[in-house]
């Protein structure tokens, strides 16, 4: 089904600037080389209006998040330490609201949400297998999506609350208007709400295509969130430009406070994106890009890394088994199934083999770390311009 209208604004002109064609969905990893992989247009258009970037088709949810395969955040340990630095720092930033109650909207596997375990709270999530490990850790969890019905019911039961956590959550939903209606609703006149999302022009300046794909139906700049917010009478008061999956703004939302200068600063740095010419260059970076990785991908190459975007990459190069003989990945659930729409086999590091001609770094946000652990290798970075090293 395509969008007609905004999510967050419902304005019907919607601009189209990229078309990747046919992708699967990206963490559906396959059990069989030949099980088949359902594909969908993967098109990304901005609102004319509030410059929301958004995909233009929008996939059901059941067919999306059905997959199996199920992000825990506590199985990152780097991400389990930034949520322990999180929780402190709102805490000592935001003294005493914590005490009137703390919601987590896509809460997970409670690894944010424990650390405010001493405070009324309460957790939302729909995937039950990461909130039942929540449930394990001591949170209270509701297992459904979020949205203002689920927010009525929240504050009917528990009040108007001091602090509402939605960290990457606004990427993924259908109707970003009916989430921050429901974030609104929540908040007490005096509360916070703390969101994070992936920050559209790290995307856009680093030809980072490989992180579209249908889970991630919104991209955000500080500028579109501020417009989104607004329509439900909340403003960003601060915001921080993290480090997390390749620079991340975490904003505070709320009614009263005045906004800090840094939040006026990012939204000068955003003046550029008020101009379609941002978006119209990324169809053809975009192509370049595939042209050069498909002159380099040639021999005995594998891939390293399984991510969501790899996905993209391999489905808009046109790579098979062929191209790239095999993939590693750290992560177990991912071993022994096949990337979506191909026959690559996901492995454990260190096997099968060390390609001779090097590996395709698919996670290529931690090429530092991943480079240096694994030193003697050549390997093929394919984002923000391919290089082979
Ligand atoms: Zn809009």
């Amino acid at each position: 089904m395509k969008r007609t209208s905004c999510s967050a604004c419902g304005h019907t002109d919607l601009d189209q600037f990229l078309d990747l064609g046919l992708s699967p969905i990206a963490d559906a990893y396959t059990a069989t080389p030949d099980e088949q992989s359902p594909k969908f247009p993967l098109q990304v258009v901005v609102c004319a209006k509030c410059r929301l970037v958004q995909l233009l088709e929008v996939v059901p949810a059941d067919v999306l998040f059905g997959t199996g395969y199920s992000f825990y955040s506590s199985a990152s340990a780097p991400l389990s330490a930034y949520h322990a630095a999180y929780a402190a720092d709102v805490r000592d930033r935001y003294p005493g609201l914590a005490t009137r109650g703390v919601v987590e909207v896509g809460c997970n596997d409670g690894d944010l949400l424990r650390h405010f375990r001493a405070f009324p709270h309460v957790g939302v999530d729909p995937s039950s297998g990461p909130a039942a490990v929540a449930a394990e850790r001591g949170c209270e969890v509701l297992v459904e999506p979020f949205g203002l019905a689920t927010a009525q019911l929240i504050r009917s039961e528990r009040g108007p609350q001091g602090l509402v956590f939605a960290n990457h959550v606004l990427a993924h939903v259908e109707d970003v208007s009916d989430v921050l209606a429901g974030i609104a609703h929540l908040l007490r006149d005096n509360g916070i709400a703390m969101v994070e999302v992936q920050y559209l022009p790290d995307l856009l300046v680093n030809n980072a295509f490989d992180l579209v794909y249908h889970e991630h139906r919104n991209f955000f700049s500080l500028s579109s969130l501020e417009s989104a917010a607004a329509t439900h009478g909340l403003r960003v008061h601060d915001v921080e430009l993290t480090d997390r999956q390749g620079g991340a703004p975490r904003g505070g939302l709320c009614r009263p406070l005045v906004p800090t200068a840094r939040v006026f600063k990012v939204r000068m740095s955003e003046q550029w994106l008020n101009d379609f010419s941002a978006y119209a260059g990324m169809q053809g970076r975009a192509e370049r890009i595939r042209t050069r990785l498909q002159d380099l991908v040639v021999g005995d190459v594998a891939a390293y890394g399984a991510p969501a975007k790899l996905t993209t990459l391999v489905a808009f190069c046109g790579f098979d088994i062929e191209h790239l003989h095999w993939c590693v990945d750290t992560t177990p659930a991912k071993q022994g199934r096949f990337i979506p729409g191909t026959h690559i086999e996901i492995y454990p590091p260190g096997e099968p083999d060390v390609p001779r001609d090097g590996f395709l770094l698919a996670a290529h946000n931690y090429a530092a770390p991943i480079m240096a652990a694994n030193p003697g290798n050549r390997w093929i970075l394919p984002i923000p311009a391919p290089v082979l090293i």
